[in-house]
């Protein structure tokens, strides 16, 4: 296969250097006093920390030695800010395309250690331009071309790879991972390891029941079918081809009758980077920083490649055997959601998203103007619990789906749903509260999970944000918060005696577990977008339809771009089984037909 793609195709070269100049620092006093420093700016979720060695002549080295953003999100400018501020030997530096605040609170950091170390920060600032990277943006050919480097597309790409085909994944943002990355990766299969390990009984069938039924029994059941049939094989894939390390517990949400999902270790990143790894270690090429504009059809009304964009100039990558478009859903793009949106009052800007801010709906649009059907596409989920600040969900709301206690409740001091119940339900809870709730745990609860320990650093800065407390008794958490605290004690007494007798006020009938004794735990959560259900519709093979129902020819998708699997609520930790599974059918049968 002729590739003729002479672009910049280096993983983690993730940004165009906006110039490369550096200080003059020659002579013999050298232009910095040599040491190591260390500076400290906010970022998104607290302080960023650097520290910065200096020798008298030359930036030697820059480390980001703590930090609270986003795992997976902040990858990118954690490792690649401070090689590009030693390579350059400049400041001058771009900030890591939808992740500014964190790039830019490095460079702010960077900034304050050089000052504290009395170098010319203006100067590094104002470093001329010099020679920057050309990247040529040329016609390519490859057998498969997959839109979106998320957990669907790469799936998609190791799986073409592996049946023979020559695979480029074409990727807009300057890394790989999408919402996947951002995610707990937590995918849901029937007879997995840790069920037979914990002797938990489980069947296929129940599994695509509650996935289906989860879903108000509006998807295409054969979907569901397919990836209820093939989970467990993708997540020994994942774990036994890919590398993936999983936790020796299982994750357990809300929809499913039994604990049944597996959790990496290392969460999204734990499943993205052993996928790129294998991907790129294979031979697939992974185009960073490269836009997929539009899908490109002949006359036949085939899918034949893609026009591709970057840094102003375009480039058409042709695809012999097939497409594969793995592009996300649109939870990002406020005025699709809100056209779409039919369920709750308002999904405007008034609502934050759990999403990675590159989840605009591209894929959708490119296949609808071709002629794809959507299907489902007024439903939309919200992630009821999220931190009200950065609207993504708390990793200290863990006891909502490890089957252990907590509670929600309004500024009443009274509980409104079950909290173990399926997202939608609770999401509709919480907006008809005051638009905020509470949850509520204890000390016994904390320890199990030991959640303390492992989020120490949220705990710490969501109690600075003022959005977490900790108290030794009730009245004392009710009175931070200005709850009512008689009711708050009287809500806690009643909830323990329907878990001891079985006879929930709200129907809770899993996380069966008292709240007795302090100290108590509390968080103020806010509902978000999380996950878009409708798309583009597919077929058992990953084949795009259109709309009459015939197949596109040459063009297949997987994850959340598609629709009509999830039906109007996607139950929890179902995502990772569909765009896995879906991610190997459409890679696979794109290769399929290898000419
Ligand atoms: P899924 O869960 O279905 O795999 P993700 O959200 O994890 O979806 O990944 C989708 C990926 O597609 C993201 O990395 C996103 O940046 C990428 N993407 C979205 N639109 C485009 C586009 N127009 N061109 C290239 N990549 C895109």
């Amino acid at each position: 296969m002729k590739k003729l793609f002479k672009m910049f195709l280096a993983l983690m070269m993730a940004f165009t250097m906006a110039a490369c100049g550096a200080p003059d620092n020659s002579g013999d006093t050298g232009v910095y006093t040599a040491g190591t420093y260390t500076g400290t700016a906010k970022g998104n979720n607290g302080d960023v920390t650097v520290e910065v060695v200096l020798s008298t002549d030359k930036i030697e080295s820059v480390t980001v030695t703590n930090h609270q953003e986003t795992p997976g999100l902040s990858d990118g400018p954690i490792t690649d800010i401070p090689a590009a501020i030693v390579e350059n030997q400049s400041l001058n530096i771009d900030a890591v395309s939808g992740a500014t605040n964190t790039s830019n609170a490095i460079l702010e950091a960077v900034k304050s250690a050089l000052t504290a170390a009395g170098a010319d920060v203006e100067a590094l600032m104002n470093a001329e331009a010099g020679d920057s990277e050309i990247i040529v943006l040329e016609d390519a050919t490859y057998d498969v071309v997959v839109i979106g480097a998320g957990g669907a597309g790469l799936s998609a790409a190791v799986e073409a790879n592996a049946a023979g085909a020559s695979v480029i994944v074409i990727e807009k943002m300057p890394y790989a991972g999408g919402n996947t990355l951002l995610s707990y990766a937590e995918l849901a299969c029937p007879n997995n390891w840790l069920q037979e390990e914990q002797g938990i009984e489980d069947s296929v069938e129940q599994f695509a029941k509650e996935m289906w039924e989860g879903g108000g029994s509006l998807a295409k059941k054969e979907l569901v079918d397919i990836i209820a049939a093939n989970a467990t094989d993708a997540a020994e894939w994942l774990r036994d081809e890919i590398g993936v390390v999983y936790q020796d517990y299982l994750v357990w949400e809300g929809g499913h009758s039994v604990a049944r999902a597996v959790e990496p270790v290392e969460l999204g990143p734990g499943m993205i980077n052993p996928l790129l790894n294998y991907a790129t270690s294979h031979g697939v090429e992974v185009a960073l920083n490269t836009k997929a504009e539009e899908l490109v059809v002949d006359e036949n009304g085939v899918v034949t490649g893609v026009v591709v964009s970057r840094d102003g100039q375009t480039a058409t990558i042709s695809a012999t055997n097939g497409v594969v478009l793995a592009s996300g859903g649109f939870g990002a793009n406020v005025e699709m959601r809100d056209h779409y949106n039919t369920r709750w009052e308002t999904l405007d800007e008034s609502v934050k998203t759990t999403n990675s801010p590159a989840i605009v709906g591209d894929g959708i649009k490119m296949a609808e103007s071709i002629g794809a059907n959507l299907i489902g596409m007024e439903h939309i989920q919200l992630y009821p619990f999220n931190n009200p600040i950065t609207g993504v969900y708390y990793g200290i709301e863990a006891p909502s789906w490890s089957g252990e206690g907590l509670i929600y409740v309004n500024q009443n001091g009274e509980r409104f749903v079950n909290e173990m119940g399926m997202r939608d339900e609770r999401a509709e809870g919480i907006l008809a509260q005051d638009g905020y709730v509470y949850a509520i745990y204890n000390q016994e609860v904390a320890d199990r999970l030991n959640l303390e320990e492992k989020f120490a650093s949220e705990y710490a800065q969501c109690l600075e944000d003022g959005v977490f407390y900790k108290a030794d008794t009730l009245e004392e958490i009710a009175e931070h918060f200005d709850i009512n605290a008689e009711n708050l004690v009287a809500t806690m007494a009643d909830y323990n005696e329907g878990i001891k007798n079985n006879t929930d006020k709200f129907g809770r009938t899993t996380a069966m577990v008292t709240m007795e004794e302090g100290p108590w735990f509390i968080l103020v959560g806010v509902v978000s977008v999380h996950h878009t259900m409708g798309g583009v519709e597919i077929n058992e093979n990953a084949e795009v339809l259109n709309t009459n129902g015939d197949v596109i020819e040459g063009l297949f998708a997987a994850g959340e771009v598609t629709g009509g699997i999830h039906g109007n609520n996607r139950v929890g930790t179902c995502a990772i089984s569909d765009i896995t599974v879906f991610g190997r059918i459409a890679g696979r049968n794109a290769a399929g037909n290898v000419k």
